[in-house]
């Protein structure tokens, strides 16, 4: 067993560090306080090709892997959830999806300008009717000519206000249901000027309780004409394409939440050393060691979870169990380690001056997205009982 990291992805934890450390955590202040997500920053990490991380080199990325896009979030995650999760968005489901179930053709025309930024890519799955239950599905795509037809809304879109390239999944067989009559879609969204596309209507910013600098929306579509030969995967099976991207984001989504849980712990510990109450530094009061043992804990298994997982999805093994663990344990770990933190900081870290008091806000969301811990713990139970033979699930 090697648990070192090799070269490469040794100098590309470095190269994410730098940038984190210089570059996104100056700017995540001003993004919180004004909802408005970061574009300069976002510029520079194209340009640095941290958004072609784990794709292959001869469609513009990096070739660096799960186990690259692991550090990268991981990486992010220390330094500003909100940050992570647009590019979270942005490559582990929005540009996944295109590559997973895209053509030869289709991955060299829109891979190049997605690994280098040029161009902003979502996933868009959910509808007001279809949260968790995703089979449920509405917006319809009709076959017209060389054409499909989109009519219908999804909600709650990360990038959606500011995507061009958009992975989507649609109704294209009513009768058959979702699970053999949805297709999945790549479409270009807005023009190379940035306009909405004839059709297609970005929604407004939702409020949200963190996560303030990744702007999320409703997006509608009306009589949006989408090429026929930008199905991903077969027709009718695009659920499936779907279900594996999230299945690949569940990894880098667990190693977003090791950096937030990481950096709660560094700064408990910082500052467990340094306030002094009672004529000692906090450090000294059992109390205050013990929420930091659990947390180291928490960190270390968080670590192993997340990165032998990404080794069994860059060597070809099954991982669908294991990636919802990363998810369901990183963002629980990620929010009690985030709630201990507050309450070793005391009134500080209940301070909006404080990262503590944003982590808080912000690690919540992981409970939640890309699947509900609750559906998480459905998908982990129907991989067990299936090892011993029981189908828990029509
Ligand atoms: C900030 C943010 C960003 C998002 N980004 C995206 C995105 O980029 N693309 C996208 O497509 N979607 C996105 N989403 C949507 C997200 O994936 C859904 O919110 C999530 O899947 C849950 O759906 P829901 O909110 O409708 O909750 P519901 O499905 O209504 O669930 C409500 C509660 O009931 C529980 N529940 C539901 N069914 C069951 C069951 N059978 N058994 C037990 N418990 C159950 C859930 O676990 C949850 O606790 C985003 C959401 C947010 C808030």
């Amino acid at each position: 067993m090697d648990f070192d990291l090799s070269r490469e992805h040794q100098a590309l934890r470095k190269l994410v560090r730098e940038f984190a450390e210089e570059v996104v955590k100056p700017a995540t202040r001003q993004a919180d306080r004004t909802s408005q997500p970061p574009t300069e920053v976002i510029k520079q990490a194209g340009e640095i090709g941290l958004f072609g991380v784990p794709f292959p080199r001869e469609y513009g990325g990096m070739g660096a892997g799960e186990t690259g896009y692991c550090i990268l979030m991981e990486e992010l995650g220390r330094v500003d959830t909100s940050f992570a999760t647009i590019i979270g968005a942005h490559i582990g489901i929005g540009t996944m999806a295109i590559y997973l179930g895209g053509t030869k053709r289709i991955r060299e025309k829109y891979l190049p300008d997605l690994c280098s930024g040029k161009k902003i890519a979502a996933f868009a799955l959910t509808e007001p009717q279809a949260g968790s239950d995703a089979a449920s599905i509405k917006l319809r795509a009709t076959k017209e000519g060389d054409s499909y037809i989109l009519d219908g809304s999804k909600m709650w879109i990360t990038n959606g206000p500011m995507a061009s390239t958009m992975a989507i999944l649609a109704v294209t067989d009513p009768a058959l249901g979702a699970r053999g009559g949805a297709t999945a879609f790549v479409a270009s969204t807005r023009d190379d000027d940035g306009n909405p596309i004839e059709g297609f209507t970005p929604g407004k910013f939702e409020h949200k309780m963190g996560l303030h600098g990744s702007p999320t929306s409703a997006i509608a579509f009306d009589n949006f004409r989408v090429p026929a030969e930008n199905i991903l995967g077969q027709t009718g099976l695009g659920f499936v394409v779907f279900m594996q991207t999230l299945d690949i984001g569940r990894v880098t989504l667990g190693a977003a939440t090791l950096g937030g849980a990481q950096a709660a712990l560094q700064q408990s510990l910082e500052w467990a050393a340094m306030r002094t109450q009672f004529g000692k530094p906090l450090a000294h009061a059992q109390t205050i060691q013990f929420m930091v043992a659990d947390m180291a804990a928490e960190v270390e298994a968080l670590r192993s979870l997340v990165y032998r997982t990404a080794w069994l999805v860059d060597n070809n093994r099954p991982f669908i169990k294991e990636a919802g663990m990363c998810k369901l344990l990183g963002s629980e770990y990620a929010s009690r380690c985030v709630d201990r933190a507050v309450q070793i900081h005391g009134a500080l870290g209940y301070s909006r001056d404080t990262f503590i008091e944003r982590g808080f806000r912000d690690s919540r969301i992981a409970e939640i997205f890309e699947g509900t811990n609750e559906i998480q713990r459905i998908l982990i139970a129907e991989q067990m009982f299936r090892e011993v033979g029981v189908k828990i699930r029509p």
